[in-house]
């Protein structure tokens, strides 16, 4: 670990809290006093810093902009009723956030500048953290890269950063989805178990199209046959079909393995449900929906953490749930929601307190 003395700390002279409420806010709008930025030059990580949150100043040929080698996570910290604070499942993040800086070229982010860093900076602007149930510090830690040359190839010199933003829930209703099969997300091979930039810019045009026929979010199918399901926007995707749990497996990379994702999987297995991860088909979906035995839809992610999906269309196939009468993915959201805020014991060894 880097001892706190080794991160310079800037402090704001006065905290912008006072002029913003935290009660019902948005997802991802408001920022917190300060940022933590450390940059990467020479094959060395240099000074870490926090200070004010401020605006970047960037030279018009920084690399990112140009091709994308760009980054990022998202984690939560929460504070239960005695007014502790804790950030959940951070070091899973931490592993993937450098599988993604893997995949892209870029430099490994030490454990002790991403977590303690994060640490540090969370208990600094911990008066930010809304104690309003489905309201958290929605953490973002992000990494870009910073030369200034329009030649395509990896950077010499990156940035790493993480803001803070407190957030309230990211969809607040049951959603509509529907069944892509003309756009593709991720093909093996591809970046789509990647928290890279560009897969959610590209992701954009096929949402948008979605929400013109008034739909929510998409979910996207395989890449060769549009035929097996893999996920929806920032959420993985469970099916209860009959007794069991299914999700699609993570083996052929075109899916990010959602932290959330594998924390439904345990809650479900202590739950006493059989969890499948493979290959699941629209046809067997569809099959499951017409003999009845379709009884739940619901996506998992940090931002969203569980959505009810009320509609799901494929091609001209509608399929209505009432979402009401749901047994599995209300009492999981209870039970993550327990554990975040303190009320339930955390078995898992899932909070991390700060
Ligand atoms: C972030 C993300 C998820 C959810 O991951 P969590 O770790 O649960 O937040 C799922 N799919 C995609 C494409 C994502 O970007």
């Amino acid at each position: 670990m880097i001892a706190a003395k080794n991160i310079n700390i800037t402090k704001v002279e006065r905290s912008k809290l006072n002029d913003i409420n935290l009660e019902n806010i948005p997802f991802g709008k408001y920022f917190t006093d300060h940022m933590l930025e450390v940059d990467y030059e020479d094959g060395e990580w240099k000074q870490v810093e926090i200070k004010p949150y401020q605006p970047l100043l960037l030279d018009p040929s920084v690399a990112a902009i140009h091709y994308g080698q760009s980054i990022f996570e998202g984690i939560k910290a929460y504070k239960n009723t005695n007014g502790e604070a804790f950030i959940f499942r951070p070091l899973d993040n931490y592993k993937r956030f450098n599988i993604s800086a893997e995949r892209m070229e870029m430099p490994q982010v030490p454990e002790d500048i991403f977590m303690e860093g994060m640490r540090l900076l969370v208990s600094l602007d911990n008066n930010w953290i809304p104690q309003q149930s489905d309201h958290a510090l929605y953490i973002r830690p992000f990494m870009f890269s910073c030369d200034h040359m329009i030649g395509v190839r990896p950077s010499d010199k990156y940035k790493f950063m993480i803001i803070l933003s407190p957030s309230g829930p990211y969809y607040t209703t049951p959603m509509r989805i529907y069944v892509e099969e003309e756009y593709v997300r991720a093909v093996p091979g591809g970046v789509g178990y990647a928290k890279a930039a560009g897969n959610y810019g590209a992701a954009m045009h096929p949402t948008a199209e979605a929400k013109k026929r008034g739909y929510d979010q998409v979910l996207w199918t395989d890449a060769f046959e549009h035929k097996y399901v893999q996920e929806c926007g920032t959420m993985n995707v469970f099916f209860i079909i009959g007794n069991k749990a299914i999700t699609p497996g993570l083996d052929s990379g075109t899916i990010l393995a959602g932290v959330t994702r594998d924390s439904v999987i345990a809650v479900l297995k202590d739950m006493g449900v059989e969890v499948e991860e493979r290959r699941l088909s629209i046809d067997e979906i569809i099959e499951a929906h017409k003999s009845g035995q379709l009884q739940e839809v619901f996506g998992t992610g940090t931002a969203a953490t569980i959505s009810l999906i009320k509609e799901l269309r494929y091609k001209d196939y509608v399929m209505h749930f009432d979402v009401d009468t749901w047994k599995s993915g209300p009492y999981i959201k209870e039970t993550l929601n327990g554990i975040r805020y303190g009320s339930l014991l955390d078995r898992h060894g899932w909070m991390e307190k700060i």
